[in-house]
């Protein structure tokens, strides 16, 4: 009998902790981490045409165009046609969801919701490691030496977009393009949104959920 496939994304705002649950969900369940970060990042390395379009708009705290994130995307979800997968970072917009919705089926649409205070307080202690994309957090997650990668030593910076006076800018502007992906998902009937100020406590309930949705391998 064929395998079961399944497939979901992680959507919620900058600062959610998208990334520590899908690499959970990742885990736990079995699924394969994609994540749309990795991917820009992956092609910013190899500096092809989208890699170099794409360092611009992040360069600038702006979200890479649509067209250019479909040309990176599709191909490697169509690769990934085989395999269970949880996908973190993607779609961002109603045209990057509906592109997808070409290529493959979705089991679910995970929506996280963080409130604005929690956001903009996790945001403004956030560093990154630019070439990996690896996150800290000077309060809740913080390198072993301070201002530094805890895997190359090297420096970490503080992007022009998580410094306060641009993250309540970034939230509202997610806010604006995420609702059309949402009710997109909602219509679908595959949307489960999960509320909370910490990962650790909402984790339980989508691990429990998933527990119900994930074929067993
Ligand atoms: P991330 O690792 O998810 O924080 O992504 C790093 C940066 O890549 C984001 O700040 C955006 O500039 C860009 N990016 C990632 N995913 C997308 C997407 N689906 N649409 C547009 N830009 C994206």
């Amino acid at each position: 009998m064929a395998k079961r496939i399944f497939r979901a994304v992680i959507m919620g705002p900058p600062g959610s902790g998208k990334g520590t649950i899908s690499a959970r969900i990742a885990q736990s369940f079995g699924l394969k981490h994609l994540s749309s970060g990795d991917f820009l990042r992956e092609n910013i390395t190899a500096n092809t045409e989208a890699g170099v379009l794409a360092r611009t708009h992040i360069e600038k705290g702006l979200l890479v165009p649509d067209d250019v994130m479909t040309l990176v995307l599709l191909p490697r979800l169509k690769e990934m046609a085989r395999h269970s997968w949880v996908l973190d970072g993607f779609p961002r917009t109603l045209a990057q969801a509906t592109a997808m919705s070409s290529v493959c089926d979705l089991d679910l649409a995970i929506s996280l919701n963080i409130p604005f205070e929690t956001l903009k307080e996790r945001l403004k202690g956030r560093w990154i490691h630019p070439a990996s994309g690896r996150v800290y957090n000077m309060e809740f997650n913080p390198p072993r030496v301070q201002g530094v990668d805890d895997i190359t030593g090297e420096p970490l910076v503080q992007s022009d977009e998580d410094k306060p006076e641009a993250v309540v800018s970034r939230l509202r502007h997610y806010k604006d393009i995420a609702k059309p992906v949402i009710d997109f998902y909602k219509k679908q009937g595959i949307l489960h949104s999960f509320s909370g100020t910490e990962t650790d406590k909402i984790w339980p309930y989508i691990s429990s959920l998933l527990s119900t949705k994930v074929p067993p391998v």
